[in-house]
């Protein structure tokens, strides 16, 4: 209790463990200990347990319509916590820091950045009973480093779902088929679609393919956290 209200009162508190940090962000001995997903599957960003990151099975047996992802994290404590607060408690500093660590480490790779940030739309009914677009959010976290623009008209959810975390992957696969359109503004475009959490992959997937068909030229996915 006394850490939730340091937290409120007091913007240098770290944003997970309260103690003292730089405003914003995470104090020194929480970052060390943050579960960075390093190793993982290069399609997908499935975390991987060997030393050389290869193609995970999955990508290898079904590839997806996305080019390739980054994650930085695993979905793991604490950042499944900070992710939900950002989620269903409207703390927008969560976004702004986890954006920031997706901006880094975009632009610390040596491929070229994307022209346009699509943050994963939630349904028109999510959308009203929450207020916000916790992609959105994220997005917006980014694009302050980065100043990539970011487009948030061009791909609408068209059938709502419900919440994917904790569901079977074949029903989670038949909920989300054709969930999206998107519009003409993507064709020839290098984007990168924007989302807290990627579970299977199956939700980003098939936005992925509404893109491509829509000519989208390069699609990656960027996440806060991917769950292993
Ligand atoms: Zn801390
Ligand atoms: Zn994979």
């Amino acid at each position: 209790m006394i850490d939730l209200l340091r937290r409120w009162i007091i913007p240098s508190a770290c944003l997970i463990c309260a103690g003292e940090a730089a405003p914003g962000t995470v104090c020194a001995g929480c970052r060390a200990g943050l579960p960075w997903n390093r190793i993982a599957c290069p399609v997908c960003a499935l975390p991987l347990r060997s030393a050389d990151a290869h193609v995970c099975a999955h990508c290898a047996a079904d590839p997806p319509h996305f080019d390739t992802t980054l994650a930085a994290f695993r979905y793991e404590a604490p950042i499944a916590q900070a992710i939900a607060g950002l989620k269903y408690h409207a703390q927008f500093r969560q976004s702004r820091w986890l954006g920031a660590e997706l901006a880094q480490l975009a632009a610390n790779r040596p491929t070229p950045l994307p022209d346009l940030l699509i943050p994963v739309p939630l349904h028109p009914s999510r959308l009203r009973s929450r207020g916000y677009n916790q992609a959105l959010e994220l997005a917006r976290g980014i694009t302050r480093r980065l100043a990539i623009e970011i487009d948030w008209k061009s791909a609408v959810r068209v059938r709502a779902t419900a919440d994917q975390i904790g569901k079977q992957a074949r029903e989670r696969r038949r909920e989300v088929r054709k969930a999206f359109a998107v519009g003409p503004k993507v064709a020839g475009r290098h984007v990168a679609l924007i989302d807290d959490v990627m579970t299977t992959g199956s939700t980003v997937d098939d936005l992925a393919r509404a893109a491509r068909d829509a000519g989208a030229a390069r699609i990656e996915v960027w996440v806060a956290a991917r769950v292993p």
